[in-house]
């Protein structure tokens, strides 16, 4: 295996790539920068996001430009202003011990004037996407007459994007003598006829198989009828405890529609879509980075800008129409040497749609029944159980605490205070999850399946279950478990107050903060001198909690909790009200902290 400090590379930036704790090349970093820094040949590379390709060719491009020279030498097109000022952050973090070379970000969708004085000031690097650097070359605020290397990120998408015209005149402006080299993680007609085009014999560089996904990704399919799709979903994410996905819609209003409902329904989501002013996507895309957002619900335009290493799920809620766009869906979880897993939800007409994928995949569908109440019910216990296992009692904080608990539980066996303190987290999963039935479709033989799985005989409909024939794909706005004589019988939102005096509260702290819930009741109860409150259900997340409490208790208790800290952390609470409309959600659901 290659190390870095074999490659050629300087000390400067093998200083600034060890601080960054890259330790080993990835796979595309070991082919890609010995040829840069060597070679003079274009060079074509298939390679996914989240390979580490922006050090593949950015650091061989920082040690090549000669800060000396005042002139722009380094051109990167890449599809989005999300990806091109990612670009320009890693570019910046690589050259922290390099001395001279300026970067420059030129992207759409922020005011031109800007970005026409700051290229005025002159780049030795500019990352930019295609439709504002043609602007600013109509416009004669570019020369790129010096150009001597153009990177092609993402070139799949931006031709995706129908970039295609832009860039040809881009690459039209650049000196015929430029390198030229590109990154995609697919290799669809135009983008080789592009290569073919504007490169000489380029060096063709795989990492991973043409059009295929990357090795850290697992792919999973659930078959169910449309109508059952959303309920399907939940269980999923139910039975995933620490789940932290995109999913894919095909339409915005999807989106809208699915990011409403799993609000209504307790989960952290938010829809991202392409009709989003760029403060709103950027305004949801930092809470979800944050993990304020344990889900996002996107389109696959709108999610082309989002780089997230973590993700732990995408989810296909439909198929895109395009199978290509699958691969690209799912590298986006599966990064940076993680374990990704890509679920995709199918109905049977959908079986031939599976298979294309599985030929570009080169790999099959895993394929995975719909969790039934029970098999929810157990990874929820076991998760539980593990919580308890990890809550470490050591530094005896709990001690002078003792002779009340023993007090007041002294007449409780050991078994009783057990199953309580389960209960007080496990209830409403055995309460949604009470008769739920088999969701399962009939799956036909296939490379994918091979067995018939579920058994439609006796299945029950539960109450609440989004169905209506003829819509079928998506969340209905008749959403029965609007009701609540019905929203309170069978698989029921997993947290939702039940009563308008009760309100439910969202505090900052989780898991991850060692909260758990006889925490959050000591600290609500020494914010709040006086009489004990009476607290409704408290569900501990790995980033956030919620509880509830009557309305007139939350006002007293808001305001109390929002001038303390908990570990360290500054606390902030918020009631989560009634739901705005879709799409204008989450400016005044997420965690704000007044004067604070
Ligand atoms: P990229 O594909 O360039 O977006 O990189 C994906 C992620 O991998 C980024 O967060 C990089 O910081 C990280 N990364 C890139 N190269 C390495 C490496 N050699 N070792 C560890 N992490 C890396």
């Amino acid at each position: 295996m290659k190390d870095f400090t074999t490659m050629g590379l300087s000390p400067a930036l093998l200083k600034a790539i060890q601080e960054l704790g890259f330790e080993t090349p990835t796979p595309v970093q070991s082919k890609v920068i010995p040829i840069f820094l060597k070679s003079d040949r274009d060079l074509v590379a298939l390679a996914q996001t989240g390979t580490g390709k922006t050090a593949a060719y950015g650091l061989p491009l920082l040690q090549l430009t000669d800060a000396s020279k005042f002139e722009t030498q380094g051109l990167i097109l890449c599809p989005t202003r999300e990806l091109c000022l990612q670009i320009v952050k890693d570019l910046n973090s690589f050259a922290k011990h390099t001395r001279g070379v300026r970067t420059l970000a030129v992207y759409g969708g922020s005011p031109i004037g800007e970005q026409i004085r700051a290229l005025s000031r002159g780049a030795h690097i500019i990352v930019a996407t295609p439709g504002r650097m043609h602007d600013m070359l109509r416009r004669q605020r570019a020369d790129l007459s010096l150009v001597r290397w153009v990177v092609l990120d993402e070139a799949d998408e931006m031709m995706n994007m129908g970039f295609q015209e832009e860039m040809e005149a881009i690459l039209g402006a650049v000196p015929e003598s430029a390198r030229t080299l590109l990154f995609s993680a697919t290799m669809p007609r135009q983008v080789a006829a592009m290569a073919g085009k504007y490169m000489e014999n380029p060096e063709e560089i795989l990492c991973g198989s043409r059009n295929s996904g990357s090795d850290t990704i697992r792919h999973e399919c659930y078959k169910v009828h449309a109508r059952d799709r959303y309920v399907a979903l939940k269980r999923i994410m139910d039975s995933t405890p620490g789940l932290y996905a995109i999913i894919f819609c095909r339409t915005r209003v999807e989106t809208q529609e699915l990011a409403h409902h799993l609000n209504k329904d307790g989960y952290h989501a938010d829809a991202l879509h392409g009709d989003m002013t760029q403060d709103q996507r950027s305004e949801v895309m930092g809470a979800f980075r944050a993990r304020h957002l344990q889900i996002l619900v996107a389109t696959d335009v709108a999610a082309r800008g989002l780089d997230v290493n973590e993700l732990t799920h995408v989810i296909h809620y439909n198929l895109p129409d395009e199978v290509e766009l699958y691969t690209h869906r799912s590298g986006r979880t599966g990064r940076a040497g993680r374990e990704g897993t890509s679920i995709v939800l199918i109905h049977y007409r959908e079986e031939q749609k599976l298979r294309m994928i599985e030929r570009i995949l080169k790999k099959p569908f895993l394929q995975k029944r719909v969790p039934s109440g029970r098999d929810v019910c157990e990874s929820q216990l076991a998760n539980i159980l593990e919580k308890v296992r990890q809550v470490d009692t050591a530094d005896g904080r709990l001690e002078p605490f003792m002779p009340v608990i023993d007090k007041v539980l002294a007449e409780l066996s050991r078994e009783e205070v057990l199953k309580r303190f389960i209960l007080l987290d496990f209830d409403r999963f055995l309460t949604n999850y009470k008769d739920a039935p088999d969701l399962n479709a009939a799956m036909s033989h296939g490379s994918y399946g091979g067995h018939e799985t579920g058994d439609r005989r006796g299945a029950r409909r539960p109450e609440g279950r989004l169905d209506r024939p003829g819509r079928v794909d998506r969340p209905d706005r008749s959403d029965r478990s609007d009701r609540p004589d019905q929203a309170e019988r069978g698989e029921r939102p997993a947290f939702r107050p039940r009563d308008p005096d009760i309100a439910k509260l969202r505090i900052n702290l989780g898991r991850r903060n060692s909260l758990t819930p006889p925490d959050l009741m000591a600290l609500i109860n020494r914010a709040t001198p006086g009489p004990q409150l009476r607290l409704g259900r408290i569900h501990v997340t790995e980033h956030a909690s919620f509880f509830e409490m009557s309305r007139q208790d939350a006002e007293r208790v808001m305001p109390a909790l929002n001038r303390i800290t908990h570990a360290g952390r500054e606390v902030q609470v918020v009631m989560e009200t009634a739901q705005p409309p879709p799409g204008k959600r989450r400016r005044e659901d997420l965690p704000r902290r007044d004067g604070g």
